[in-house]
């Protein structure tokens, strides 16, 4: 049974995330349980912010890996509360995000330059390439990138 759990488990954490494949749900901090109820797997996860439409392609990935993995019956829940923040983004996470070219989120400040490492930022755009990232130009070396919405 808790070889089962683990199984399962390992499924969904490896769930990537669709806007951006480095990062798995895990990673970004939105899986918040998996767990067996009889045959069925319910897994709980936090969407990044309401209305993200990305959650309704992440929903239907898991219940594909799960299927994948020997377990066709999954319920999958979004909970809004307590609301998902960048802190539960992993280490991990932060470092894959920043080796593929997203500023990862910083609450305290301007996120630093991917390139070049400046933290000489300036946002040109609340909207990025998705929804969920924000569009910066580093006055450093002039050039233009996504960052991670801080929330
Ligand atoms: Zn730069």
């Amino acid at each position: 049974m808790v070889e089962k759990l683990a199984r399962a488990r390992a499924a969904v954490a490896a769930v990537e995330d669709p806007e951006i494949p480095v990062l798995t749900i895990e990673d970004l901090g939105i899986l918040r349980d998996v767990r067996l109820d009889g045959d069925t797997v319910e897994v709980t996860i936090t969407p990044t912010y309401s209305g993200c439409p990305a959650m309704i392609a992440i929903g239907l990935e898991i219940e594909t890996a799960l299927a994948r993995a020997g377990f066709p019956k999954s319920q999958v829940r979004s909970v809004l509360s307590p609301a998902w923040t960048t802190d539960w983004m992993s280490e991990a996470g932060r470092r894959k995000l920043l080796a593929y070219g997203i500023a990862p989120p910083n609450p305290n400040a301007l996120p630093s330059c991917p390139q070049c490492g400046s933290e000489n930022t300036e946002q040109i755009s609340a909207f990025g390439s998705t929804a969920c990232k924000a569009l910066y130009r580093c006055l450093a070396c002039r050039e233009p990138f996504d960052a991670f919405k801080c929330h």
